[in-house]
């Protein structure tokens, strides 16, 4: 630590200590949250953007923390990653999911909703054992495996492990589909699409928020759909916010859409209103 701390002063300063600090307060917080059950999921409600009907959700963590009150996922989840507690919250995620998609199913026989579950890379870690543990979880709610889908981000697909590879094969085989989150945001290369089992891209909110006046974010969706379309993938938008950005998205050729437009992240309870309203 000294050598680094020579070059890298910052090091000892106070504010970082009480940074630290602070970090292992969360930490120890939401272990405790995680065994208190203070976790839970909210539902965001997808739509197809041709017919307007309801498709299904992305269930979205939220963690109701006692003392903090509703605590946002991007300040726990990376937290939650760093220290791998994020393997059982996300082991958590998928039975509550499946256990809620297979709840909504049981009156929609003819058209069934589908969930989407975010995964994070740590879930495919050797030893974690993912392909069981969502198998655990379709069999515990007797969920359809085409009622789920999971959603990865590309820098997983990126570091091309073999692991990797053999486990979302192994999951697309079961028939779940596999969605990569914010696509275009992380890297360029596209390779990968014709080589792994990817079913939907999800055009991440940044390009669609400047929709449609900024001509590059334009250009750019209509290129992410035309790649998408060409493979036979699904295009999701997400952060739809008007109804003009949905309306520019339909005409570009993408098939579904979430956003504050269609509705918020919801209670289970209140998700379950919007499907008998
Ligand atoms: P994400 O997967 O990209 O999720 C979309 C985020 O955009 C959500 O934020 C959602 O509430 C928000 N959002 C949806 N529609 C709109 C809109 O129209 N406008 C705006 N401004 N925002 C919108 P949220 O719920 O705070 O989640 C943040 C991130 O935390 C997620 O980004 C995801 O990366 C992560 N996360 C959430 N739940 C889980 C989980 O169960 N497991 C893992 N590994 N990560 C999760
Ligand atoms: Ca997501
Ligand atoms: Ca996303
Ligand atoms: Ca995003």
């Amino acid at each position: 630590a000294k050598a680094r701390g020579r070059n890298n002063v910052q090091f000892y300063s106070p504010q970082l200590t009480a940074q630290a600090s602070h970090r292992l307060m969360l930490e120890s917080e939401l272990r405790r949250g995680v065994e208190r059950q203070e976790l839970l999921l909210h539902y965001q409600p997808k739509f197809d953007l041709a017919t307007q009907k309801l498709v299904g959700a992305e269930a979205l963590m939220r963690w109701c923390q006692p003392q903090r009150g509703m605590v946002s996922p991007m300040s726990f989840i990376p937290l939650a990653e760093e220290t791998g507690l994020i393997v059982r919250m996300g082991t958590w995620a998928l039975h509550e999911s499946c256990h809620a998609v297979a709840s909504w199913n049981r009156e929609r026989a003819a058209d069934p909703l589908k969930i989407a579950v975010n995964l994070s890379a740590r879930q495919f870690a050797e030893g974690h054992n993912l392909v069981e543990a969502v198998q655990g979880a379709l069999t515990a709610s007797a969920c359809k495996p085409e009622w789920l889908e999971l959603e990865i981000t590309e820098s997983l697909l990126l570091d091309g492990s073999e692991g990797v590879r053999q486990s979302l094969e192994a999951l697309a085989a079961m028939g779940i589909t596999i969605a990569i989150d914010d696509f275009g945001t992380g890297y360029s290369a596209l390779g990968y699409l014709t080589r792994l089992p990817v079913q939907t891209l999800k055009i991440d909110r940044s390009f669609v928020s400047e929709l449609p006046h900024n001509g590059k974010s334009a250009e750019l969706v209509k290129a992410i759909v035309s790649v998408g379309r060409s493979l036979n993938m699904a295009l999701v938008a997400e952060g739809v916010e008007t109804a003009e950005q949905a309306e520019y998205l339909k005409n570009a050729g993408c098939h579904l859409a979430q956003g504050y437009l269609f509705g918020r992240p919801l209670e289970m309870a209140a998700f379950d209103k919007l499907l008998s309203s």
